[in-house]
């Protein structure tokens, strides 16, 4: 659009509005005097006049260049007066101002430009008040600095600059910042609207200048709460700014930041900033992403990846950190270091019969005490389902790992309330220590497990150091593991058979089936040596299984009224299928059930499980007779009497063994015979060597016996010799007897 200027000075009055100060406009030589007669004075004036004449010249030069310089400027500008009447203008300031360009002329006041303005209605924000609206914005235009914004009826909003010349008119600035404004406005509805909180707060004293509703939200301060803070004062520690205090950068990555909201709760955030100019002053935008939840997940995982589940413990991850720290800590001082691994004996037993429930509960129960048994700086931690790990740091001497250990096992012994169930178990623990028996803790634990393994196969509910050979021994075990696999697969176990004899009569009652594992490299192995191996890997079920098919299949062919017992494991209870082994057994051998006697131990009835109850009460329907076998040696065997209506009672070899010298063992023996007798139930006596202990079992009134006097177990083939023996042609052999080697008495 083109601008309208104003005329190049032709009259007079327009030449005295680009006069140069102090030089007074001369009236035109042209217009007076004749040329003829030029008198000296009219010379001077010629001349004058030709002076002055180029100094107008001059002067629309000047301003023509004035005119063309403030042309190119991309902000409008303009000059008034002293009086507010216009001197002078650009075309960007016609081109801003278009719609009432037609108004400026030089001379015309701006108050009138104005008010003509108003009236077309120009300027919406003096609707309804205009001479208002005009007296305003003529004292602003006198105030030094003055800068305000005014918004155009077509929407453009001109941002006004206006200062004061020295001869009391004034210089304007127009700049259109419509799209800056737009821009504005397009970022505060962003800013407000936007989900993720946000703040703005000053770069300079930290104040809070600024925060969208979901910042309020979040946090819970008001608006003007917030405006009162500073960002520092939302900080949950003192600790550097969340643009980590570089005022130069932008963060396009985010810190990590804990915020306090109004209730006091303690927020994660993510933060990114980036800086800004907000009302005139340095300022920086965070946006805050809440990851207090994402936080939390990370450090549950974290803990979990370190810890144990059940008791909160530190895992065998942790534990092998902590102990390489504390190894590292003393491998310089005379200090020694104890790793104690503490097993549960029988733990599967609880779990089994009481259920996964209280199995738990137990679990939680041990490491309550275990941890209250320790000092502080003990570190405890679980290894596996019922295994746990001590580090005992600052030692001096073995005997305080001996002290401890004794301690430990006390502290587990007394039994626990579960569930209205009184739960007893035992522990048995393995100690290693470092630097003697190890220095790196996966070391250590091995051969803690080592001893571990020994105490618990020696004498459980006791400890057992390590010592150079168990590695030795350990490998044994895993090698008698793989040839036991072998030896069941290939069918060489044999069942042997030793009597049960009747005290009073002399008469062989029946037989006890006693595995025997004839071994290529070493002879005939002892079941004491395999049997725990065989119940560790689960070999026992089919170790059992077997057993118990060839005995009743042995059994079959002797003598109607002869028994035959069998040894059963826990282990076997836990399968599920026993009463039908036990069933199809019976059916294919033929063997009548009332022929047969399955001996079971305390540890199966360490607490009453409906389950294990049931298959006992199923077996004994089916007319099979159940004897507990080695009673004595459990925590609670009389108890167990009550638990199951058992049809024979085994007293344990060891009470057997001491008879002879023993006044305790007597009073023992004495009573549980009498006890057996109250009940109704058959009493033998296991491990009868000495015509001593025999006479004495006879004397006390004790039914049956059983021991290497009568016979040690021997293979069904010589069986067959022993009862033709005793029974002469009553008993007609299935085949020729061998030779008969034990006579029965
Ligand atoms: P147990 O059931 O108490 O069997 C009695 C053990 O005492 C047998 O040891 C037997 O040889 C031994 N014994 C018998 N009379 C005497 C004696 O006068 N003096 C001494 N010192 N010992 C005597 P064995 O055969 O070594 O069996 C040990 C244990 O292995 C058995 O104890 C039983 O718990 C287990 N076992 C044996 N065979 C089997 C089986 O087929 N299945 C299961 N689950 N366990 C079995
Ligand atoms: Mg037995
Ligand atoms: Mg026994």
């Amino acid at each position: 659009m083109q601008s309208i200027r104003p005329k190049p000075a032709k009259k007079r009055k327009h030449a005295a509005m680009t006069r140069i100060p102090g030089r007074p406009a001369k009236p035109s030589p042209k217009l007076s005097g004749k040329r003829r007669r030029v008198s000296p004075e009219i010379g001077e004036i010629v001349r004058k006049r030709a002076e002055a004449e180029a100094a107008i010249a001059d002067a629309r030069k000047s301003q023509e260049r004035l005119r063309e310089a403030i042309d190119i400027l991309p902000q409008g500008i303009v000059f008034l007066d002293a009086d507010g009447r216009y001197i002078l203008w650009n075309k960007k300031y016609s081109e801003i101002y278009n719609r009432s360009s037609d108004l400026f002329k030089p001379g015309a006041r701006l108050q009138d430009t104005l008010r003509v303005g108003v009236a077309r209605g120009e300027y919406p924000e003096a609707v309804g008040r205009e001479e208002e609206w005009i007296t305003e914005r003529l004292a602003r235009m006198y105030q030094p600095g003055a800068r305000h914004e005014q918004t155009l009826a077509d929407g453009r909003c001109i941002l006004i600059e206006e200062r004061l010349t020295e001869d009391g008119g004034v210089v304007g600035l127009r700049v259109d910042i419509t799209e800056l404004k737009q821009r504005e406005a397009s970022f505060r509805l962003l800013f407000d609207s936007n989900p993720v909180p946000m703040i703005v707060c000053a770069l300079d004293d930290e104040r809070i200048l600024g925060v969208n509703d979901a910042a309020i939200e979040h946090y819970g301060y008001s608006r003007a709460e917030f405006e009162k803070l500073t960002i520092r004062s939302v900080q949950a520690f003192e600790t550097e700014l969340p643009w980590g205090g570089d005022r130069s950068s932008d963060e396009q990555t985010a810190r990590t930041w804990k915020h306090v909201r109004a209730d006091g709760a303690l927020i994660d955030l993510a933060i990114y900033s980036r800086q800004l100019v907000c009302h005139d002053q340095p300022a920086v935008l965070l946006a805050l992403m809440d990851i207090t939840e994402r936080k939390r997940a990370e450090a549950r995982l974290a803990f979990m990846a370190q810890h144990d589940g059940l008791t909160g413990l530190p895992n065998r991850n942790l534990l092998r950190q902590q102990m390489d720290d504390i190894l590292l800590h003393t491998r310089r001082s005379a200090e020694k270091v104890a790793v104690l691994v503490l097993g549960l004996d029988n733990f599967k037993a609880v779990n089994d019969t009481l259920g996964h429930g209280i199995g738990d509960k137990l679990l939680r129960g041990v490491a309550k005490r275990l941890r209250s048994t320790l000092r502080e700086e003990d570190t405890l931690a679980r290894l596996n389902s019922d295994e746990f790990a001590i580090i005992q740091s600052g030692l001096t001497r073995p005997e305080d790992a001996v002290l401890l250990s004794r301690r430990l096992l006390e502290a587990i012994g007394d039994p626990y309330l579960l569930d209205g169930h009184s739960v007893v178990i035992g522990a048995s623990i393995g100690i290693a220590m470092a630097p003697g028996d190890g220095d790196e803790s996966e070391k250590l634990l091995k051969n803690a497990d080592m001893a571990l393994s020994r105490a618990k196969n020696e004498q459980r509910g006791t400890f057992s150091f390590f010592e150079a050979g168990m590695d030795a021994r350990a490998q044994s075990r895993r090698k008698i593991e793989i040839d036991l696999r072998d030896a069941i697969q290939n069918d060489v176990l044999l069942p042997y058979y030793q009597p049960l004899v009747d005290l009073a009569t002399g008469r062989i009652t029946g037989f006890e089936a006693l595995v025997r594992w004839p071994h290529p490299d070493r002879g005939m192995v002892s079941p004491a040596e395999f049997i725990p191996v065989a119940e560790e890997t689960g070999l026992i079920n089919p170790l059992g299984a077997l057993m118990l098919r060839r005995a009743c299949a042995d059994a079959a062919l002797w003598p109607d009224d002869v028994r035959i017992a069998v040894n059963l494991s826990p282990l076997q209870f836990r399968v599920g299928n026993l009463l039908s082994m036990v069933m199809d057994v019976l059916k294919q051998t033929g063997l009548p059930a009332r022929r047969l006697e399955l001996e079971i131990t305390e540890t199966l009835l360490l607490e009453k499980s409906s389950q294990v109850l049931a298959t006992l009460h199923a077996l004994r329907a089916l007319g099979v007779r159940i004897s507990m076998d080695d009673f004595g040696t459990g925590y609670s065997s009389l108890s167990y009497l009550r638990s199951f209506p058992f049809d024979k009672i085994k007293i344990d070899q060891s009470f057997v063994r001491d008879l002879g010298s023993n006044r305790d063992a007597q009073a023992i023996v004495r009573s549980i015979i009498s006890l057996g007798m109250g009940l109704g139930v058959t009493i033998t006596a296991e491990g009868v060597e000495t015509e001593a202990e025999l006479s004495c079992l006879r004397a006390e009134g004790c039914h049956e016996g059983q021991g290497f006097l009568f016979s040690r177990a021997r293979p069904n083939a010589e069986i067959v010799a022993l009862l033709q023996a005793q029974r002469g042609p009553e008993f007609v052999a299935p085949q020729d007897p061998s030779e008969d080697a034990a006579l029965v008495a």
